[in-house]
């Protein structure tokens, strides 16, 4: 059995482990550089990604998370996990940082005012049983994606259609969203799939769009 972490500096960490903790995976907070040893995997939750990267950076962690993802670790981030997954972000905060990994350029803050959280159904790639049940909360989007990041959803309709807002490139996962809030563990069962080394049926062999 694997052991995934959560990366337990800010934001929804506990609902993170809850889910985790049903699919037969050994888990662990993740707050030092040591903590980061222990782990096959680790997840980054939603929360304030300018925070994150703040007290990523403090508790020295920063620098380790780029190496151990650099290194192959497989990682999922989800909301503002998922902005600290992101090579490059739009609207960020100044000299905010990211851990970086997946080839693509994310936007904070990117949905309007109305929709600063609104709720979706997005069709995944991979994913049986039909499209997610999606929490958005002042979520990200995908802007761009370079051409070794699989697109795996994108929002169906409304404020930001057609966006992309499920993104995988190897072992690296991240949504827009947060599954760890709305007790639907499936995409938390395609990355313990991924940590596992089984293979993904949906993932695309061609190269994916590089936009919406
Ligand atoms: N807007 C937040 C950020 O950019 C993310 C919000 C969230 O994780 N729910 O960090």
């Amino acid at each position: 059995r694997p052991t995934i972490g959560v990366l337990a500096l800010q934001g929804d960490v506990a609902e993170h482990m809850r889910v985790l903790e049903e699919l037969e995976v050994r888990t662990a907070e993740v707050v030092s550089p040591g903590h980061l040893d222990a782990v096959d995997a680790l997840v980054i939750p939603g929360g304030e990604s300018t925070a994150m990267s703040r007290i990523a950076v403090r508790q020295g962690l920063l620098e380790p998370l780029r190496e151990r993802v650099r290194a192959g670790m497989p990682a999922y981030g989800t909301c503002a996990g998922m902005v600290m997954l992101a090579d490059r972000i739009l609207g960020g905060a100044d000299g905010q940082r990211t851990v970086g990994g997946i080839d693509m350029t994310v936007r904070r803050n990117a949905f309007g005012r109305q929709s600063a959280s609104f709720e979706a159904a997005v069709p995944i790639d991979g994913l049986e049983g039909g499209a997610f049940d999606a929490l958005f909360i002042r979520a990200p989007w995908v802007e761009e994606v370079g051409p070794g990041v699989s697109v795996l959803g994108r929002v169906p309709g409304g404020d930001g259609a057609g966006r992309i807002v499920a993104v995988r490139q190897g072992g690296l996962m991240a949504t827009s969203f947060h599954p760890e809030l709305t007790g639907d563990a499936r995409i938390h069962r395609l990355f313990v799939d991924i940590v596992k080394g089984l293979p993904w049926p949906a993932t695309p062999s061609g190269p994916p769009p590089s936009t919406r």
